[in-house]
Order: structure tokens, then sequence, then C-alpha cells
């Protein structure tokens, strides 16, 4: 398994719904990742399914973006993590705002599905964040311990696991909250809700090439999870360059 401790910063590309044969081809042909002088800096890559077979550099991950609840059997569409292991993948994101909202994936569904990523020794990037009714209720933090306590099974490895808080009302939208909201949320994560100052805890909401460098440098901050900006070669490109 891998030590993701020994990563000091961790980027994710979450390509969403998005891409093509041709498109996945030359996305890697001319992504630029070089990280043979600085191998603590992590890039995990998760294209739709049928593209992770594009991913050739050994200094990428493979990541999906969603595993079934089942492990086998009749469930015609389903892909298990043993599947997903077995074609390569080290990482999984497990529930995500736009599977909890436009799917109704519930915190039970979650747990199951980062159990058998846990099974298959693939590593789950847990989302949680709160959405914007939530935030302006001053609910953020009892929202997102809900999410841990409920999603994560009582034996997580902490060395195994990758938390992304991604604030719903950021997704997408071209805001994000104050660099002192962004720090204050992630240390009570690693603090306060475990006691684990060590677990990965990623940020992700409308990071951009413009606003990375401050972001993936806050202390709290073990890395990004990037979404729009992440099919932009472009911008890319320069988020990379961490
Ligand atoms: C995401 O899809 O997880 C995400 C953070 O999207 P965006 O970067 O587009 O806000």
């Amino acid at each position: 398994m891998l030590k993701i401790q020994d990563f000091r910063k961790i980027v994710i590309a979450n390509w969403k719904l998005n891409g093509s044969h041709s498109f996945s081809r030359e996305y890697f042909d001319k992504l630029v990742f070089d990280n043979s002088n600085n191998k603590e800096n992590c890039l995990i890559i998760s294209p739709p399914v049928p593209y992770i077979f594009q991913i050739k550099s050994n200094n990428i991950y493979k990541c999906a973006q969603d595993c079934s609840e089942h492990t086998e059997g009749a469930y015609t569409g389903e892909i298990s993590a043993k599947i997903l292991k077995d074609i390569g993948c080290q990482f999984c994101i497990i529930g995500h705002s736009e599977r909890r909202n436009l799917l109704n994936e519930k915190n039970e569904i979650i747990l199951k599905k980062i159990n058998n990523c846990v099974q298959n020794e693939i590593i789950p990037i847990l989302c949680i964040g709160e959405n914007l009714k939530h935030k302006k209720q001053n609910l953020t933090k009892d929202i997102l311990k809900d999410q841990l306590i409920n999603c994560l099974p009582k034996n997580i490895d902490f060395n195994n696991l990758i938390i992304a808080y991604e604030p719903i009302w950021s997704i997408g939208t071209g805001i994000i909250p104050s660099i002192e909201e962004i720090s204050d949320i992630h240390k009570y994560i690693k603090e306060s809700v475990f006691s684990e100052p060590k677990i990965k805890v990623l940020y992700g909401g409308s990071v951009k090439a413009n606003n990375y460098k401050e972001l993936i440098e806050l202390p709290f901050v073990d890395g990004l999870l990037v979404g729009g900006a992440s099919i932009n070669l472009d911008e890319f490109n320069k988020i990379i360059k961490f």
C-alpha cells in the first residue's frame, strides 16, 4: 500500500463526467508533471473509469470517482472496488456532493463504499462539505463532524485515508471561503474531530491557476481537489507546478 504520509502536498484532478478517448490521449500527452526532484509532491487523476488506462506515467496515480456499495453479483452497471483494484486504481473518490445531492447518496451507503475500498487496498478520498444554508446557520462544523463520524468505519486507518473538505456552495461557483475559514476548518478536522494532526485533509471548491498557490501552501492544507480547472490543460499545467 502507498505511504501517503510521505507526501508533502497532494493534488487530485476530478474530471467528473467529461472527456473522450481523443481528449484523454491528448491530455496525458500534454500534461507536464515533473516531480523527479520533489518526490513528495503527489498527483492523482480521476477521469471516467474507461479512460484510466490512458494514464501511463509512473508518477501519476490512478483514481476512480466512485465505486459500488456492493462487492459482486447481479448489480448491472456497477463497478466494484475489487474491479477498480484489478485495473490498477490506487485511489477512489467517495461521497462527492454531486453524488450525495443528485443521486441521493446517504452516509450509510458512503460508509459501505469506504469499507469496500479499504478491503481492496484502495485509498478512499472522502468528500465532506456544508451547503450554503448550513453555513449561514453557522452549522458547518456540526455538519462536517456528522459526515465524518457516520461515513468512516470505526477502525479506519488514518494513514490510508484522505479527507477532501469541499464546501458545496464553492463547487463550480468561483466563490471560495476565506483563507481563515479554510484554515480553521482543516485544523478543526485534524485536531478536534480526530486528534490526528497527520491525517491528510485537502481543500476543494473553485481552485484555479490564480488561487491555488495561496491555498496549497496553507499549513493545515495537505493539498487540493480540483474539478473544473483540471480539464483545462492550460490551467491545470499551472496548478501542477505546486
Ligand atoms: C469538485 O468537483 O470536487 C470541485 C471541487 O469542482 P470545482 O473545482 O469545479 O469547484
